[in-house]
């Protein structure tokens, strides 16, 4: 057999484990100190009520002769897919109950779609960006180029028109950036893929973190989007699913044959999201849920609040931090984003994520998230303001 040599073309990322040695080797040669982990891309609250009830209903459901289920609808049950069409319609976005997918996450589908291209399309990817889309595309043997997101465009890259685009990757708001795109600049990129004949793949894991009516929550508010874009979203982050594991996918009946060849692809290579989780997702849109989870994610935009305001204070330049739990800045005194990782650990046990991680316009730069605790955060800024004010 021949492996897939695609393979060897990967950058090995060592980052979350460099980052876990390095703080590893302060912690033992610094047992006194308290460590402030604020690199972490996970939540930390738990499933919310509404939630863990629909969960244990639907496990005693599954133990019961007469509302035991087996192999569900590969798309998903009707139950859920109507209740993230409802979510859609609440933010003016009609869809038709045959086009939302759901899902596992919408890590593996942003993989899994890849299946319905062709190898020889040319892969758009911002740089710097979230991994998989470019690991993913490698893996296909495909070829990506970089569209470059810096501080000059304040990491929110437009369409370049020289370039020839097949497959464009938007991610808003953006991980790692927490840059969000207007209603504008999205319609910039909708006209290019619709001049380019181009699909756009937008992955809007983040838009529960969208407090701004007039920001767009998903790519379907724009006008034509429906001609061209694809879009991925999770609970995720929007409901504490990181373990659960539930999301949706929209895959337009507009798009030529991309939705039935989705359906073949899902029908022969996925049996479906367990009805249990199904049943746990399905209670996030309800009113009950949809109050607790807005609980939940305005405690991380709190911190996130936190964060930009004392970078504010310390005058550091950032983005993100206000409709995202991400804060992307740039490190204090042209440090370099190791430089600045290994100064902030050593002067103020403050653990981040160095930007040069997510890219090479990401050297010079370095992620906060506001997913640790209320009290962690706030402590993490005294000494940031000690630091640098
Ligand atoms: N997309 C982005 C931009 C992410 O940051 C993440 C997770 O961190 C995902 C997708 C994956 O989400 P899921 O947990 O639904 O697979």
């Amino acid at each position: 057999m021949n492996i897939n040599s695609n393979y060897d073309n990967l950058a090995q990322s060592y980052l979350f484990s460099t980052i876990a040695k390095k703080v590893n080797e302060y912690t033992t040669n610094n047992p006194d100190k308290k460590v402030i982990r604020l690199g972490i891309g996970d939540v930390t609250l738990p499933l919310c009520k509404a939630v863990t009830d629909a969960l244990h209903k639907a496990v005693d459901e599954m133990g019961v002769q007469s509302t035991f289920r087996g192999y569900g609808p590969e798309q998903g049950y009707d139950f859920l897919r109507e209740a993230v069409r409802g979510y859609y319609k609440s933010h003016n976005v009609d869809l038709e109950l045959d086009e939302i997918f759901i899902s596992d996450g919408a890590k593996s589908d942003l993989g899994n779609i890849l299946d319905l291209f062709a190898k020889d399309n040319t892969v758009l990817v911002p740089d710097p960006v979230y991994p998989v889309y470019v690991d993913t595309n490698t893996m296909a043997g495909r070829e990506v180029k970089f569209i470059d997101a810096n501080g000059e465009n304040e990491f929110l890259p437009l369409p370049d028109k020289s370039i020839k685009a097949d497959i464009i990757y938007i991610c808003s708001p953006n991980n790692p950036t927490g840059a969000v795109y207007n209603k504008e600049q999205l319609k910039a990129w909708v006209d290019y893929a619709l001049e380019n004949k181009a699909v756009i793949l937008f992955d809007s894991a983040y838009e529960c973190f969208i407090s701004d009516a007039n920001l767009p929550r998903s790519i379907y508010e724009i006008e034509g989007a429906k001609d061209c874009a694809i879009e991925f979203c999770s609970l995720s982050k929007t409901a504490g699913f990181t373990g659960t594991r539930c999301g949706y996918t929209v895959v337009p009946n507009n798009l030529g044959k991309l939705n039935k060849m989705w359906v073949r692809r899902q029908t022969t290579k996925f049996n479906g999201v367990p009805y249990i989780v199904q049943r746990g997702a399905e209670a996030v849109f309800t009113e009950e849920g949809q109050k607790e989870i807005a609980v939940n994610i305005a405690y991380y935009k709190e911190n996130a609040k936190l964060i930009s305001d004392t970078l504010k204070e310390c005058n550091i330049w950032h983005v993100g931090g206000k409709h995202s739990p991400y804060i992307w800045l740039r490190c204090p005194n042209d440090m370099k984003s190791w430089e600045f990782f290994d100064y902030l650990l050593e002067n103020a046990q403050v653990v981040g994520t160095p930007g040069a991680g997510f890219g090479k316009n990401g050297e010079g730069y370095f992620r906060l998230t506001s997913f640790g605790s209320k009290e962690n955060t706030m402590e993490a800024m005294e000494r940031f303001k000690k630091l640098f004010k």
